[in-house]
């Protein structure tokens, strides 16, 4: 590949991702059959571009995301919180895990899933063989909802925009939707999530496991074993598709 070739590729693969510039720093170590890179403006990233993009360029996108995003007041949610929780791991990851929404120590933190609920999240990560730097976890929204309250519609409508452009950078091989909201929300649907969970979804061609939220397991500790089931066939696919676990 020559040097316009590799040019027109990076630009390529920032513009389907809704940048209007490019970062600061980027890579340009691309590994993409130019044949391939035919883009696709309107169902999102190309996945031939963006799966075989080098990690260091997926890092420099997401990192080019969090600065757009700046000191975000684009919805009411901005009012009460402390921070912005935008999501943290990595960049490459296989696997991506997405809730609703920051609670009470994530605002104070910046980090997401870090109260009692992350802490049986990362356990659970764990028990499924990987660290939390391995995997990628967001919300649908970034900022926390008063008194821990559902998002509202229209703050999802206005937030979800970043978790789908997360999700088009980091281009996992699956996701694991946590919760009610974060599964309703993916699958476009209002299906209660105990007639959703178990079984593989789509979202923009990434296969979607919705499973229980960490927060209701810690009310309802019984139902563990039925999220140890969902992430399961989880691990099964990922080792299907090739992909070490
Ligand atoms: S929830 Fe999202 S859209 Fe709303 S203020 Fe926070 S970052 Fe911005």
């Amino acid at each position: 590949m020559n040097i316009a070739e590799d040019i027109r590729t990076i630009l390529t693969f920032y513009r389907t991702l809704g940048f209007e510039r490019l970062p600061l720093k980027f890579s340009s170590k691309f590994e993409v059959q130019s044949s391939k890179a035919k883009e696709d403006e309107h169902s999102g990233a190309n996945p031939s571009i963006v799966t075989r993009c080098s990690s260091e360029d997926k890092k420099a996108a997401i990192e080019e995301l969090r600065r757009e995003i700046g000191d975000c007041d684009r919805c009411r949610l901005s009012e009460g919180r402390k921070n912005i929780v935008f999501g943290e791991g990595n960049p490459d990851a296989r696997l991506m895990f997405i809730g609703e929404a920051p609670g009470r120590e994530e605002d104070i933190q910046a980090r997401p899933f870090v109260g009692d609920a992350g802490k049986l999240l990362t356990r659970l990560i764990e028990k499924m063989g990987l660290s939390r730097e391995e995997v990628y976890i967001g919300n649908i929204v970034k900022c926390r909802p008063p008194q821990n309250r559902d998002p509202e519609e229209d703050e999802m409508a206005t937030c979800s925009v970043f978790i789908d452009r997360q999700i088009r950078i980091i281009s996992p091989k699956i996701i694991v939707s946590l919760g009610r909201i974060s599964s309703q929300t993916l699958m476009s649907t209002k299906v209660p999530i105990s007639k959703l969970r178990g079984r593989f979804f789509e979202y923009k061609d990434i296969p979607v496991m919705p499973t229980f939220h960490p927060a209701y397991l810690l009310r309802n500790p019984k139902d563990k074993w039925l999220v140890w089931e969902d992430v399961q066939k989880v691990m099964e696919r990922l080792k299907e598709s090739g992909e070490q676990i």
